[in-house]
């Protein structure tokens, strides 16, 4: 096998949500598909004369040299038109939310309000923006409408995507201004643990593991262990007090799937530090003292309100589902009462602040597949709306009473 070949292999393995996800927007017949692809040097999007030729953003994932891996979205004219021209408009704005990093072409001479209004609403989602004014053969920006975007920090370039004009530009622009743009934790565990320390992971063989492999965050777990030269040690929750019993020097930390957690607790001395997945997630991918914050308010719950669950897959729920079964047996439990509950997966989500508004509480899963804009995207929306969110692994330790003990490792106000 080829280096070439291997690193391939290796590139297409990255999982998505460890990748930057930049987002091509723009009019129709801008030359959005022409700049991918000259960009990218590889056909992603089919490009034509004819305006609105790309119709559902088209999803490419690749390494982007010095940036390593991103997945490009290939989006329909924000300016369609029609029906199906305002469906395939809908489908590029539902993306924005997953986006690290805007890449907006433009014509320089058609510039007006409402691209002015993408920029807007590039920057209500905190998405970082590049402005690409293409076919520079045609027409160049006035200096005034270069200052106007300087004035906001928003860089631009000028190109000819068809002869890879200004594409130079642009790429290193990209590995400048988006490295210094894009602040993710590069490590879920990294931070908490010293080189050779020994670390258990405790991973359940249930109903609800996937057959024949282990889920993401274990995964990815397991790789950043070793990536910062840490060991470690995989047992089922009937393994965990053998593994202790067997070394000599204790493990640095024990991390457990949440749903094995009250017997994980009791299993394991109180001088090992404890955590979950679900909770190193949610400090990777979202906001741990929001989450915090928001299951402190599982005391204001009364019988009959509503509880979103969220879950960033789309796996097919099992009979004792740790969403759907488990999470609202334990929650009525606390309340005294039935609560009412709604299911969201993938990419639903409540559109509107109004639509978020009739829920007193959202819980989210840790989302492993989806970026960390995405997630915190989430996080702010539902702070606009005045509605608490948490996360599975912080739910479940503050229903077993052990939210405290599985915060330590994070130095977390009490
Ligand atoms: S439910 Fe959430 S955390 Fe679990 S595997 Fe799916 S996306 Fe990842």
């Amino acid at each position: 096998m080829t280096g070439i070949f291997t690193s391939k292999i290796k590139m297409q393995k990255t999982p998505y949500g460890l990748r930057t996800h930049i987002g091509i927007l723009g009019r129709r017949n801008s030359g959005k598909s022409t700049l991918l692809n000259a960009l990218t040097h590889q056909q992603i999007s089919i490009v034509s004369e004819k305006a609105g030729t790309t119709t559902d953003p088209v999803l490419k994932a690749m390494e982007l040299k010095p940036f390593g891996p991103v997945v490009f979205y290939d989006t329909a004219g924000l300016d369609d038109i029609g029906k199906l021209g305002k469906s395939r408009v809908q489908k590029t704005y539902s993306i924005i939310e997953k986006l690290d990093l805007a890449i907006i072409v433009a014509v320089a001479d058609q510039w007006n309000d409402f691209d002015d209004h993408t920029v807007e609403h590039l920057k209500k989602y905190r998405i970082p923006l590049i402005v690409v004014f293409n076919k520079c053969d045609l027409s160049v920006p006035e200096p005034a409408l270069l200052q106007r975007l300087k004035e906001q920090d928003i860089p631009a370039v000028l190109t000819i995507a068809t002869t890879e004009q200004g594409i130079d530009d642009l790429r290193r622009l990209l590995a400048n201004y988006a490295k210094k743009e894009i602040n993710d934790p590069d490590t879920i565990i990294g931070d908490l643990i010293n080189a050779d320390d020994t670390v258990i992971l405790v991973t359940p063989i249930d109903n609800e593991a996937p057959k024949g492999r282990l889920i993401l965050p274990q995964v990815q777990i397991i790789r950043d262990l070793l990536d910062h030269d840490a060991r470690c040690l995989v047992v089922k929750e009937n393994g965990l007090k053998w593994a202790l019993d067997q070394l000599k020097i204790p493990p640095k930390i024990v991390i457990t799937d949440s749903q094995a957690f009250k017997q994980v607790d009791q299993d394991t001395p109180r001088d090992i530090l404890l955590t979950s997945f679900s909770i190193l997630f949610a400090r990777f991918k979202g906001d741990l003292q929001a989450f915090v914050d928001g299951v402190l308010l599982i005391e204001n719950l009364r019988p009959g309100d509503e509880i979103l669950i969220v879950e960033a897959c789309t796996h097919h729920p099992i009979s004792d589902d740790i969403g759907t079964v488990k999470i609202p047996q334990w929650l009525n439990q606390r309340v005294g009462g039935e609560l009412c509950y709604s299911h969201n997966h993938g990419a639903d989500f409540p559109e509107s602040i109004e639509g978020l508004k009739k829920y007193k509480l959202v819980i989210h899963c840790g989302s492993c597949n989806f970026t960390r804009k995405q997630l915190l995207n989430r996080i702010k929306k539902c702070g606009e709306a005045d509605v608490p969110i948490t996360n599975y692994g912080i739910v479940i330790s503050y229903l077993l009473n052990i939210m405290q003990r599985a915060l330590e490792p994070f130095h977390f106000p009490e």
